[in-house]
């Protein structure tokens, strides 16, 4: 009897079609021993001699997807944008979500240019009050974190720019006096770039609140995809907001003072968060020799070293990533993923 393989699955030798297609077999999940098992369930069918298959997964999940790496900085300017594109485009098509939670000057569209499919405008709920119910007790703004409430005589003030919508007043209203009206602060953008699965979010002007319009836009994560986070700049509750829940934070940083200053306090947040971390030093061969230091002497891989090039500086300028200008930089972002990706499974990544 002949051998038989194919892209469909598992194939019944005698009937030589697809045991999927007999309906023999309708859905199965890979998992350690599973395909030992489901061989030996098939063989025992009468005339079933061998059995042959083939394994198909997508391309998240070769290069290993499921996983989130968010791109921060302690101060803007380093080129975090930068480095996150070149390195979602340095990987296969299909396989990346890109996701700019910069809220306030979302710019990696600029470099990716993503066509949009969808905006959709995001709000947080903000209390208002029911005076023929209010009793002006003042427990609500007793209970508000962020005093957006005030109670003064009998008038109860909001002050929406300060509002979380957590809903803790309304909740603890004893006179159910507070009822909730929705209040736009930004929008989502979805779309793709090239393969590339593409969110971002968009502050309203003069919004204070990013964080809640963060929240909105992670939520947009696809768990099968290799996920990037291009971070906002610092290391504020925006920055928080975007790197917790992350299984790997890479801090990109300059040889200056003020570089390692700001990388001190990106790596004491990622520390309290307890986030796996890396360095990618920008403009490696300008300044001094004190990140290299720092890291030493903090155990923190630098991933990887970017010296300055003009032609990087070009194609910036020009909104072109440079490893569309200059594809020798592809094989360098696939190293830097090995070793994001090996130190997220537990090997540790070797220093470049
Ligand atoms: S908790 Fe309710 S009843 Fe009391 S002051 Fe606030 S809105 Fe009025
Ligand atoms: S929803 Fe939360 S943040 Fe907003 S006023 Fe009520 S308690 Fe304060």
């Amino acid at each position: 009897m002949p051998c038989h393989t194919d892209p469909m699955g598992l194939m019944r030798m005698d009937l030589e079609h697809p045991i999927i297609n007999l309906s023999l077999l309708i859905h199965f999940t890979v998992c350690h021993s599973t395909v030992l098992f489901l061989e030996q369930a098939v063989v025992a069918f009468h005339g079933v001699e061998a059995v042959a298959g083939s394994l198909v997964a997508d391309e998240g999940s070769v290069v290993g997807g499921n996983m989130i790496i968010s791109i921060a900085s302690g101060k803007g300017g380093t080129g975090k944008t930068t480095i996150a594109v070149n390195l979602a485009l340095s990987l296969p098509k299909g396989a990346v979500q890109f996701i700019d939670c910069d809220v306030e000057e979302p710019n990696s569209h600029l470099f990716l240019t993503p066509t949009i499919r969808q905006v959709t405008s995001m709000g947080i709920p903000v209390p208002r009050i029911d005076e023929s119910r209010c009793t002006y007790c003042g427990k609500c703004a007793q209970v508000c974190e962020y005093h957006a409430i005030a109670v003064i005589l009998k008038n109860v003030l909001v002050i929406d720019e300060l509002c979380h919508g957590c809903g803790a007043c309304s909740y603890l209203c004893p006179e159910k006096a507070i009822f909730e009206v929705e209040r736009e602060i930004g929008i989502i953008q979805t779309g793709s770039s090239n393969g590339i699965s593409f969110v971002n979010g968009v502050l309203n002007v003069g919004e204070p609140m990013a964080s809640p319009l963060i929240r909105k836009v992670k939520e947009r994560i696809q768990r099968d995809k290799v996920v990037i986070l291009d971070a906002p700049p610092g290391t504020a509750c925006p920055v928080i907001e975007t790197v917790k829940g992350s299984d790997f934070c890479l801090l990109v940083t300059e040889p200056t003072p003020f570089g390692v200053n700001d990388l001190e306090l990106a790596v004491g947040m990622l520390e309290k968060l307890n986030i796996p971390k890396g360095v990618v030093v920008n403009k490696s061969d300008m300044g001094d020799r004190e990140v290299w230091n720092y890291c030493d002497s903090k155990n923190i891989p630098i991933l990887m070293e970017i010296p300055m090039d003009r032609k990087i500086a070009e194609s910036y300028s020009k909104g072109i990533p440079f490893v569309i200008e200059d594809p020798s930089y592809i094989p360098r972002f696939e190293d830097l993923f090995e070793k994001i990706k090996n130190s997220i499974i537990g090997k540790s990544p070797e220093k470049e």
